[in-house]
């Protein structure tokens, strides 16, 4: 039926939803010819994703467009949990250059695809554990999105670490209650923080982005 109702469908799946570290979707084919490889295309950016192999979701566009907004030029920025890349593509517009990690050798993959469809050359991919980025030695970071948000905030100090004084984080978590997570956030930085609600996920539940300003004492 949806098939007949949208002529331009290649394929129908069935969810089960997302699971596991890499938060994949099992999906069932039942109907159509076609894979469940597809590209999605958002305010001009191309992402060739898999849902079945790693994950991606079209619902946060309008969150990556808010933040490319408050990209000023020349910034480096990480990308601590990048999947097929729509935050890293996205900023890499106006950003000198983006570090994009993922533990999920598929998700570096389509990452190192969407690189290339889109020309984004100032996006540099990892495979890489955002547990270990701290060991790399690199220069402090402008700018960093943390977009696990099962998981983002038991990272937040090593992000912390990453992060120049003044630099900003992006930290996504799913949460229960308004301010669930400022004591953690407190616990490494006296910094502004602003809170947003980014979408509803289940009854009581919903995706929220703390807006977080680094402030490093002694600096
Ligand atoms: N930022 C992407 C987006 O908006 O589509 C992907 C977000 S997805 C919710 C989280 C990603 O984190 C997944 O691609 C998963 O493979 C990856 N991941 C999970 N644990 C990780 C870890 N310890 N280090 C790096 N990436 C990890």
């Amino acid at each position: 039926a949806m098939m007949e109702a949208t002529p331009s469908l290649r394929t129908v799946m069935m969810d089960s939803g997302v699971k596991g570290e890499f938060r994949v979707r099992e999906l069932e084919k039942i109907a159509g010819t076609g894979t469940s490889e597809t590209v999605h295309k958002e305010f001009g950016v191309r992402i060739t994703v898999d849902p079945s192999l790693v994950y991606f979701n079209p619902r946060l566009a309008t969150e990556r467009a808010r933040v490319a907004l408050s990209v000023k030029g020349g910034e480096k920025i990480i990308d601590m949990f990048a999947g097929v890349g729509p935050f890293a593509i996205t900023l890499a517009r106006k950003a000198r250059v983006v570090f994009a990690a993922d533990l999920n050798p598929a998700a570096v993959h389509l990452l190192v695809h969407n690189i290339a469809l889109n020309r984004a050359a100032n996006v540099i991919p990892m495979l890489a554990d955002a547990a270990h980025l701290a060991r790399i030695g690199f220069e402090p970071f402008d700018r960093i999105i943390m977009n696990l948000p099962m998981a983002a905030p038991q990272f937040l100090a090593t992000a912390a670490g990453l992060c120049r004084d003044g630099g900003t984080i992006h930290l996504y978590a799913l949460q229960e209650e308004e301010g669930e997570y400022l004591p953690l956030i407190r616990a490494v930085t006296s910094g502004e923080v602003t809170e947003r609600m980014v979408r509803t996920y289940s009854p009581g539940k919903w995706h929220a982005v703390y807006d977080i300003t680094v402030k490093k004492e002694g600096c």
